[in-house]
This record gives C-alpha cells, structure tokens and sequence, in this order.
C-alpha cells in the first residue's frame, strides 16, 4: 500500500468489492485525474476538478461515491447526486456507476427527460443510492416533492461549463439550495471560464483544484515523429483502425489500448482482418509476455496491441507506428506513448483514434506538448482501393525486374492472337489483383464531426456570454433530420416569461435524443417561441416538452400549424405573425446562441451529450 503516492487502485485504498470491479473491468491503474482527485474525495474534501472527456473523470467521482456507501441495508433516499448536461452522459454516467458498484449493490437511478416518469417515481419510492440527472428534471423532482435530497452527503457537477452553456445555472441554483448545507461538493468542467469560478465559490467550501495541464511538456519533444488523429465513433473504431493499418502498412506497430478486455477485444478483430496480431497486458505472465515480444522481434507479428502497463519499458526497435486507440488519459501518457518511434534519427508515426466527445482531450494534448496533430480524414472505400492497386502494382513490378517470365509467356502469345496485349495485361493484373487484395465488400464509415463546443473554441471566445449575435439561417446552422426536412415547434412562453434561447435549447437537449447541434433556428417574441427541430422529431420533442419546465412553468407545446420550415427559413428580420394566439409582438428570431434579451448567451451544447 502507498497512500502518499497512489499507483495502483489498492494503493488508493478503495473497497475490496470495487476492487474486484475494476479488475473485471481490466483497469490496470488510475489515471492521473483518477490519482489526484479519489484521495481528496474519500478525504471529504471539495474538489474543483479540470478535467475533459477521456481524462477517467467519471471514475474519480464515482468510486469514491461508492466507496463510501454504508454497509447493510440502506435508507430510501439518495447519498449523492449527480448533475449532467445531457440525457446521454445521463445514462453513460450511471452506467457507470452501476458497472463499478455492482458488487456494493449500488442502487443507481437516471433521472432524465423522455422516459416516463411514473418509471422514476416508482424507483424514488423503492430507495436509490445514487441519483444522476438532468438538470430539469432533477429540479422538476424536487418541488414535486419525489426527490428528497435531506440525505444526499455528495453533489457533483459533472461537465459544469455545459450545463451552464445550455441555461441550467437557475436549475442549479434550485436545486443545490434544496441540498443540505453540509455536504461535499464536487465540481468537474473541461473549461474554467470565471463564471465555473464563481458557482465554484459559491457552492464549494474550500475545494482543492486538481488538473491534469500542469505537466508541461517540454515543445517538440518527438519532431520526428509524424503526428495525426481520426475522429470517429466508438461503434466504427475497429473498422476504421483496420483500414487505416491497410492504408499505413506500418512495419511493426504497437497499438495502445486502455483495459484488458479492450486489448483481447481487438487483436482478435485485427487477426480476422488479416493481421498478426498479438495482444499484451498486465494479466499475462512474464513468460507469456517474453513470446509476444519475441514474436515481434522475429518478425512473425506485426501489431502488438497493448496497455500501457504492459508496454512500460518496452524497446522495440523496428516499431514505425504507434496508434493510441483511444485518446491517452494525460498529455504525458500521450508523450511517453509516442516516444516509443521516431528513435535513433528514424522516422515514425503517431496515430491517435478519438471519439467525437474526446476532442477537447485531444485539443489539451496538443497545447501542452505544444505539437499539432492533424486531423484526418479516416480512407474512404475509395482510398483502400487505390492502396490496393498500388500494392498490386509494386508486386508486379517487383516480378517484372526480377525477369524470369518464359514459361507464361505461351499464354500471353496464345491470347494475343485473339485479344490485344493490353486487354490481356488488364486481365492478369486484375487476376492477381484480385488474389492479393481478397474481396472488397467494404462499407464506407460515417464521418464524425468533433463536438460542437471544441468547435466552436469554447472557452477562447471571450464574446461569448456577452449575447454576441452569431450569423444564423445557413446550412450550418439548419437542424439535421434523417429525412432532411425541418419543422417547427411552438412554446407558449416567450420574452416576457424569461424564456431565452438557452432554455430552449437546454430543456430540449437535456430531455430529448437531440443535441444542440440538432435545433436550428430560434424565435422568440413577447407571448411565444418558436423552435425550429428536425421535421421527425416534432413529436419526441413536443412530447419531452409538455413533459417539463420551461423557466419553472409549465407550457404548451404543440407543432406549429405553417408549413414546414425547410423551404422558409426563419430570419433575423422575420415579421412572420404569432401562429395561433396572434398577439401584437413582432416576432424575434434569433440564433440559439445568442440572447439579446437577457445580455447573456448559450454557445452551441456539444453533440451526442
Ligand atoms: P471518462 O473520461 O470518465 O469519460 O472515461 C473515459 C473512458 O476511460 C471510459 O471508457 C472509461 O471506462 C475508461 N477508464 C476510466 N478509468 C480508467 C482506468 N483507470 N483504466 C482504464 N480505463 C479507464
């Protein structure tokens, strides 16, 4: 055990039954947020955490929520809360904590919008431990009456810059008030804008800061190394890894993965690809480990996909890529990772796989090895044929300068009685093309966009929250639909019930599948409002809508009766009059991120929650 410096999960001294979890989960070790912040939390102490999407943060809050749950039989009511922007990172988060806190028989519940209620109704009454929520309908729960929080010991704050992006702050503020005053509190955000520094003093008592930036590494510290990342879903990874290794034809490669299970996972789907590939972690024997490397080094594999425990002091010198399959948990990760090429004055490659939510990591990783890692497109079918037949070509080339042809050259004078040589050459390449390449059945992989904030630059635009009008009714900003048609939504509230973009946006992320990106224009006037969604999600978003609170109210909501907006967009100058209730307010319509009426403004929510 070694509680002053923590490198394993029993060092940190967490339950034996959450122990046994991460095991089974194949953690290896704590991450460096994972590291900083459990100690402080089983401490009691607040913690302001900086911390993004990949960094293991959903870990360092939960473990220690678990952790600390009695023993035995427990009361009915809720030990923690945990607040998030979206319905998505909803159900991720309490998937979560239900993963680690099996063994403590963790009673976890999603609160969000869109599912029905009396389904959480009836799981509040039957006693949960643990409670994760959307902010709305968190604090729709409380003033019911149906959510008690008089025993919650621990709040946390999970994604705090989007919760306050999306217009959540008076939620927050409802609900913490409603909270006892003695608890721990615990605040995690990609960004610290002032405005997380101020709700971090005003709702956490003394926090320790802990952030994963401090390390700076030192610039350029691997300029031989050629650096990229591909953005792409969690669902597509194996196949977009495959096709960029067939693109690559990396000699040696050592692939980078965060658990066991993952590392089994995939040198098994890259062998059915055709590799040889070797997996390599921490519940392998030394023996077992010495063949993988031998393997490698007699050149009978290629890959080696691996953890970090595992690969600690590997040398491998014929290696000329290093993927990290997912995006490393630290910045120093990513540097002690990739240093693994571009030894010795040799040239190597970097390739890094991150999830459309886990750019903002990848952003980090770049500032503080102050390195560029471009972007790439992941090869589309198109491109893998091209490698193909340029691979089919050198091997042909390859057999004409080594000569030796005599004995086929019957078939070709044969043939060329009938057909002209061309044709026939055509007709043996395609031959041995098609013996080399296999079968091309590929389907193309989508191509994800990064997450909104991240493009948006969030945390740089110091116009941002001062109500800066965004330019709005382009393609950009239209809302996506399966079907490419977008329709409207009425809101019986308008300017003079509060309503500002941001609650629109926030009620409608935070209780539907949409995200910000997904709603298009928005109107507001004096009596109503007007939201602009993706013409097959009217329905979903009416129903969440009438389901919920709009600033604390509850509202009518109904598709608007014009015709679908597509072919009309709405403009900043539209004089369009009210739908139904006709009032005298000339309409205001204007982008989602911009609220002139309140003098703040929401930037864009990120995609996929
Ligand atoms: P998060 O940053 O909380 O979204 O976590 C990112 C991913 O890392 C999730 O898929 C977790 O399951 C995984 N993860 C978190 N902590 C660890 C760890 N110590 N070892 C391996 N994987 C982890």
């Amino acid at each position: 055990m070694n509680a002053s410096n923590p490198e394993t999960f029993a060092d940190l001294g967490l339950h034996p039954k959450l122990l046994a979890a991460l095991t089974a989960l194949g953690y290896e070790e704590p991450t460096p947020i994972q590291r900083e912040a459990i100690p402080l939390l089983l401490n009691g102490r607040d913690v302001l955490g900086q911390a993004a999407t990949g960094t293991g943060k959903t870990a360092a809050f939960a473990l220690p929520i678990l952790h600390q749950l009695p023993e035995g039989r427990r009361g009915g009511r809720p030990a923690a809360l945990v607040l998030v922007p979206t319905r998505e990172l909803c159900v991720q988060v309490s998937e979560a904590l239900h993963r680690y806190g099996k063994g403590r028989d963790a009673r976890v519940l999603p609160i969000y919008g869109g599912q029905p209620i009396y389904r959480q109704l009836r799981e509040l009454k039957n006693g949960v431990d643990v409670v994760v929520a959307t902010p709305g309908r968190a604090l729709d729960h409380v003033q019911r009456g149906t959510l008690n929080l008089d025993s919650v010991s621990t709040v946390v704050l999970d994604e705090a810059d989007e919760m306050l992006d999306m217009g959540f702050a008076d939620d927050l503020e409802g609900i913490l008030s409603a909270a006892p005053k003695k608890r721990q509190t615990v605040l995690f955000s990609a960004t610290m804008p002032s405005r997380i520094s101020k709700i971090a003093r005003t709702y956490l008592s003394e926090p320790v800061r802990v952030e994963i930036e401090r390390e700076q590494v030192a610039a350029g510290e691997s300029p031989r190394v050629k650096q990229s990342a591909y953005i792409v879903p969690r669902s597509h990874k194996p196949a977009a890894l495959g096709r960029i290794l067939d693109v690559e034809s990396p000699t040696a490669a050592l692939v980078f993965c965060r658990t066991r299970a993952e590392v089994e996972f995939l040198a098994e789907s890259l062998i059915g690809r055709g590799y040889r590939a070797e997996a390599l972690h921490g519940g392998m024997d030394q023996k077992q480990r010495d063949r993988v490397m031998n393997r490698l080094r007699s050149e009978k594999a290629d890959l080696i996909v691996a953890t970090d425990v595992a690969a600690r002091g590997l040398d491998i010198e014929q290696l000329t890529h290093v993927v990290n399959y997912d995006v490393p948990s630290a910045p120093e990760s990513y540097v002690h990772r990739i240093g693994r090429v571009g030894r010795g004055g040799r040239e190597g490659v970097a390739i890094t796989l991150a999830e459309p939510r886990e750019h903002r990591q990848l952003k980090t990783i770049e500032r503080v090895t102050k390195n560029k890692i471009a972007v790439q497109k992941v090869p589309t079918v198109a491109d893998l044929h091209a490698r193909r037949l340029e691979a089919t070509r050198a091997a042909l080339e390859d057999i004409l300068i080594a000569g030796d042809l005599g004995h086929v050259g019957v078939v070709v004078e044969s043939l060329t009685d009938e057909y002209d040589v061309i044709e026939v050459a055509m007709a043996a390449v395609k031959l041995a093309h098609e013996a080399v390449a296999g079968p091309s059945d590929e389907d193309e992989i989508p191509e994800a966009a990064a997450s909104s904030e991240s493009d948006t630059g969030r945390g740089k635009d110091k116009s941002r929250g001062k109500g800066a009008p965004s330019a709005r009714g382009g393609q950009k900003d239209r809302p996506r639909s399966s079907s490419g048609g977008t329709a409207r939504v009425y809101v019986g509230a308008g300017r003079t019930g509060g309503v500002r973009p941001q609650d629109l946006v926030g009620a409608i992320a935070g209780e539907t599948r949409l995200t910000g990106r997904d709603i298009g224009a928005i109107e507001i006037t004096d009596r109503f409002s007007l939201v602009e969604v993706p013409a097959d999600s009217v329905d979903e978003v009416v129903s969440a809508l009438r389901a919920t609170r709009i600033k604390g109210q509850k509202v009518q909501v109904r598709p608007d009766r014009d015709a679908p907006s597509a072919s009309r967009p709405l403009s900043r100058s539209s004089s369009k009059p009210p739908p139904k209730s006709g009032g005298k307010s000339s309409p205001k319509s204007v982008s989602k991120s911009s609220s002139k009426s309140s003098g703040k403004a929401a930037s864009r929510p990120r995609a996929g929650g």
